[in-house]
């Protein structure tokens, strides 16, 4: 009875795990049907400046940024923590900010640095120096992340402006500057530069002085650089053209003479300012011997800002944290309220495909689809695609005030190349969240994928699918493992070896070079095709099969002190040595595993 039972538990439990793969396949063909009649992806005929990037450090996928690893530093997340806390045990105090020719007034002349033998020029000449200014511009909107435009640095005697597009692969070069603890790097709300200088180029700062520290220590009135600058030095700016669009080139003379101005006074302000910090410790001192307060104070907070680590932030799914965000704004989401689990359900599923193709696409949330869209959508569910880029094109871009999108298309190139598959989702009522996310990324990228691959979006499939595997291994393990488990005897065992000893060898042995030459892993046949069929490696050997990256990965297994991927391996066992048969196994069976909790389910360290 039991057994009966069981037995048709498993039955109906195959029927539904029947019904679901079907269910998946119907709507990925639904989406294929439709793939064919619309326009393609806009990236095939967009170039973007990022896309010329060979190093990117933080990439659109689901995994964590890898800080850059030093041996000194052992296991520490931040690389120059030891050097940062020696700092702040023992502040630098004996600013020697000497300014020559600081007052006089920015003029047109700036170095405009944008080859790799200027930038190291420009490390040497650093590297003499006591002190420096810098400044960094940003831009946001047709990036996921984000990426550093410009950065501007000012010494005694010049200003240099940095092509960080052209130099994006070439930054390492100032490395050593930004992280000697003798050199004082001075910036004005250094918070983010901080973190994108560590997310762009591995940039670490040692030794900072914020003159917005600075500011705050001395209780000032107000802590903006424009308040600075006027107080000062008598210069008024325009703070709007901060929100330019600093990827343009050339740079027009008004954006120049911002970006000169933003870092050409900070090291006579800071002047101005630890001199005000020294006065008050001598007038606040009573003994000739106390520490100096002030000045050790706007150091420490400045070294502070330094500690910081850039972490990419994570949903648990896509989209997750924007769409409570825009449910508590626009929407009544209290117990018993108005609005619908349906139409929840659409602001979710909205903000999981924007987010997708923020990611595929290298582009802002705001950029694919403003809030305001997101809302509007989910208010007025359009019938047809006329009304969806109606109701796109329509919404109030002036409604938010932090982020007026006057820069923005009335419908984003995302949208109108994927305006289909964005009205299949809106209809889409009954898929579940996990099954949208896996199609919408084999439509964007799977096999014949509509959009290309880049260096940004080629790991999001890699780790995204996770949910469509675990199902498949459950299913698998739940029916193989209980009829392993049955055999017995010799005959049986014979019978097992035969059945399941490996019949092609385990490691295969084909390498991967990065351009450098050097030796990323060794790895099987169906890796290099996965490479090679999205051109993004080159066949360089037979025999062995190797490729070698035609993009820059994200780090070598030795600089990482993990040479486990560069070992050529043996198709033995690893016991006894037995060649001729073996098994593979797997450490821990994936049946065990499977019901690990999420977090030792991870590789360490990914
Ligand atoms: P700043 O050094 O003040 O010129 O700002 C540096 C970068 O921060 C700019 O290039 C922008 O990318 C970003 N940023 C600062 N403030 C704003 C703002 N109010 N709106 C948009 N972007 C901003
Ligand atoms: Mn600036
Ligand atoms: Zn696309």
């Amino acid at each position: 009875m039991e057994d009966k039972k069981s037995k048709i538990k498993i039955a109906v439990t195959l029927i539904s795990l029947a019904a679901a793969a079907v269910t998946i396949a119907f709507t990925a063909a639904h989406y294929r049907r439709r793939r064919k009649t619309r326009s393609s992806c806009y990236l095939h005929a967009e170039g973007k400046p990022q896309f010329s990037f060979r190093r990117v450090l933080a990439d659109n996928s689901f995994s964590h940024f890898k800080h850059l690893k030093r041996k000194e530093n052992g296991s520490n997340l931040h690389p120059y923590e030891q050097e940062i806390k020696a700092l702040l045990e023992k502040p630098p105090v004996d600013f020697k900010l000497d300014s020559t020719g600081w007052n006089s007034k920015v003029s047109s002349s700036y170095v405009w640095v944008e080859t790799e033998s200027q930038l190291k020029e420009l490390a040497d000449l650093l590297s003499n120096e006591r002190a420096f200014g810098v400044d960094t511009e940003q831009h946001s909107l047709r990036s996921f992340l984000g990426f550093t435009a410009l950065i501007q640095i000012s010494t005694r005697t010049e200003d240099y402006l940095l092509d960080t597009i052209a130099l994006h692969d070439a930054m390492a070069v100032l490395r050593p500057v930004f992280a000697d603890p003798n050199i004082c790097k001075v910036f004005h709300g250094a918070d983010n530069d901080v973190l994108w200088l560590q997310r762009d180029f591995h940039i670490y700062i040692v030794n900072l002085f914020d003159t917005a520290k600075a500011c705050e220590v001395l209780s000032k009135p107000q802590k903006s650089l424009a308040y600075l600058l006027e107080t000062y030095c008598g210069i008024y700016t325009n703070k709007l053209l901060q929100r330019e669009d600093w990827r343009q080139r050339p740079l027009s003379a008004e954006m120049l003479e911002y970006a000169q101005t933003d870092a050409h006074y900070l090291l006579y302000i800071a002047r101005c300012l630890i001199e005000e910090l020294r006065q008050h410790d001598i007038d606040n001192s009573t003994s000739l011997d106390e520490k100096p307060h002030y000045v050790v104070e706007a150091t420490r907070r400045s070294n502070m800002i330094c500690m910081q680590v850039y972490t990419k932030e994570i949903d648990l799914y896509p989209g997750e944290a924007a769409a409570s965000s825009i449910l508590s704004r626009h929407f009544d989401v209290h117990e018993g309220s108005s609005t619908s689990s349906e139409k929840q359900d659409l602001v979710r599923r909205l903000c999981t495909w924007r987010e997708l193709m923020a990611r595929v696409h290298d582009e802002s949330l705001r950029y694919v689809l403003p809030d305001q869209a997101v809302v509007s959508l989910a208010e007025n569910v359009p019938t047809n695609l006329t009304e969806l880029s109606q109701l796109i094109a329509h919404v109030d871009h002036d409604a938010d005030p932090v982020n007026p999108n006057c820069f923005l298309p009335p419908l984003s190139s995302v949208v109108t190349s994927h305006l289909d598959d964005l009205f299949c989702l809106i209809q889409e009522k009954e898929s579940k969240l996990d099954d949208i996310i896996s199609i919408i990324l084999q439509t964007c990228l799977g096999e014949n994928g509509s959009c290309p691959l880049s260096i940004y979006n080629y790991a999001l499939l890699a780790n995204c699918d996770f949910k469509l595997t675990r199902r498949t291994v459950s299913k698998q393990n739940g029916i193989r493992g209980s009829k392993k488990a049955s055999r017995k005897g010799s005959r049986a065992r014979q019978h097992f070896v035969e059945k399941f000893s490996c019949k092609s060898p385990v490691y295969h042995n084909c390498r991967i070079f990065a351009d450098d030459g050097r030796l990323l892993c060794y790895c099987d046949r169906r890796k290099l095709e996965w490479y090679l069929r999205r051109d993004l490696a080159k066949l360089v050997d037979d025999d062995p099969p190797t490729i070698m990256l035609l993009f820059e990965p994200k780090g070598r297994p030795e600089d990482e002190d993990n040479d486990f991927y560069i070992q050529s391996k043996r198709n033995i066992c690893v016991s006894c040595g037995e060649g001729g048969h073996y098994l593979r196994y797997r450490v821990i069976p994936s049946c065990y595993r499977i019901h690990f909790p999420e977090h030792l389910k991870k590789p360490p360290f990914s």
